[in-house]
């Protein structure tokens, strides 16, 4: 979402006449796009902006994005020679924001809740790929995460916006498109001028699968992925979507956090163990070769051995093709923050190992099984 939002800063810049340069020395405007889902990468993107501030005078320094949003004028403080501070909503805004800081200090944060700004960037970084965001915002509330607080509710965009500018992408030879959301299954957006989505869609609104199987058919479009997919509101008909859709990339990124269902419950995810792992069941089978992956978190505050067992032997039972494992870290605001931050940091670092290694084994494992079948592959094509 930030690399999208990013393409989108720079298109504004350089329909102004801006040049993008690697030197931040021959820079005039140095701009940091930021992520506050983790207190790491804050604490990194505080120290990189101070380290730029002290080498180079006379420019205009911006925090954009979440951790903007999140920090305020408290960015201020910890920057003194900061000059914008710009939340997420507002980088539509950003050229005459810049120009403003120019001259005084501008805190700009937006109304979560606003109606969703056109944010289709006219930039792109590659001429292969491209993101393309159908909703921004997110309603869920996990209980670790700043995101509904830093980037509103969910809102999607229209049908239209989205169609016209993955044609517009196919137009400039773009075959390979990510569909972004912090969670694609609850996306629903109008559909006005298109032709129908679906026979019974009365309505004029749509639904995720339905764009789905609308993006499928546009001409010049080779390979979709989406990402991310919430357990809770993926189902069947998702699954059944994705392989019917022959341009749809056979991978569910299934973000699973914890196997205990005692901890799923205080993370306000929204689903079981036994759920989340029927859900699984069914994909591979209506999919079988599916590439699987996944987001883990250990040391969630409370986590006992047996909880932290749960989703080893969860994580055991499922063999994702790939997992990222992270240590819970509080994110001010948020529900678990209230929480007594109770896991000792080596308990994290030893049950974050424990969790790395067993993923190591698994993706050896895949790769052996993957070779074996290519060889007889090989072996029986060669004695065809
Ligand atoms: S679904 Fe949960 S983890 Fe994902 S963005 Fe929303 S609140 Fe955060």
């Amino acid at each position: 979402m930030n690399v999208k939002d990013s393409e989108f800063m720079v298109g504004l810049f350089l329909e102004k006449g801006c040049k993008l340069t690697d030197s931040p020395e021959d820079a005039d405007i140095i701009l940091f796009n930021t992520c506050s889902v983790r207190e790491h990468a804050e604490e990194r993107a505080i120290s990189n902006m101070g380290h730029l501030m002290k080498q180079y005078k006379n420019k205009v320094y911006g925090m954009v994005g979440c951790m903007a949003q999140a920090l305020k004028d408290k960015l201020f403080e910890r920057l003194p020679a900061l000059d914008l501070v710009c939340g997420t909503g507002e980088i539509a805004r950003l050229p005459e924001l810049v120009k403003e800081a120019a001259k005084n200090k501008v805190l700009a944060l937006d109304n979560l809740n606003a109606p969703l700004p056109e944010l289709k960037p006219s930039y792109r970084q590659s001429n292969k790929h491209a993101y393309v965001s159908i909703m921004r915002g997110c309603n869920n509330f996990c209980s670790y995460c700043i995101v509904p607080y830093v980037r509103g509710k969910e809102r999607s965009r229209k049908v239209e916006d989205i169609v016209n500018e993955i044609k517009d992408l196919a137009e400039r030879g773009i075959k390979d498109i990510t569909l972004l959301g912090q969670n694609v299954n609850s996306y629903i957006g109008r559909a006005y001028n298109v032709e129908r989505i679906a026979d019974s869609n009365k309505k004029k609104m749509c639904n995720f699968v339905q764009l789905l199987k609308y993006i499928n058919n546009i001409d010049g479009i080779e390979k979709i992925s989406f990402m991310t997919s919430h357990p809770k509101d993926a189902n069947v008909e998702l699954f059944k979507a994705m392989k019917e859709s022959d341009k749809v990339v056979k991978h569910l990124h299934l973000p699973l956090q914890s196997g205990s269902d005692r901890i799923l419950k205080l993370m306000n995810r929204g689903y079981t163990r036994r759920k989340y792992l029927n859900l699984v069941r069914k994909a591979r089978n209506i999919m079988p070769g599916l590439r699987l992956t996944t987001d883990v978190i250990v040391g969630f505050p409370t986590e006992t051995e047996k909880d932290f067992n749960d989703t080893l032997n969860l994580m055991k039972e499922i063999k994702f093709d790939l997992a990222y494992i992270f240590k819970y870290s509080p994110r001010p605001g948020t529900g678990a923050a209230r929480l007594k931050d109770s896991i000792p940091e080596d308990t994290k670092k030893k049950r974050h190992k424990i969790l790395l290694d067993l993923q190591r084994e698994i993706h050896r494992f895949i790769q052996i099984k993957e070779q074996i079948h290519t060889d007889k592959l090989c072996e029986e094509l060669s004695s065809f």
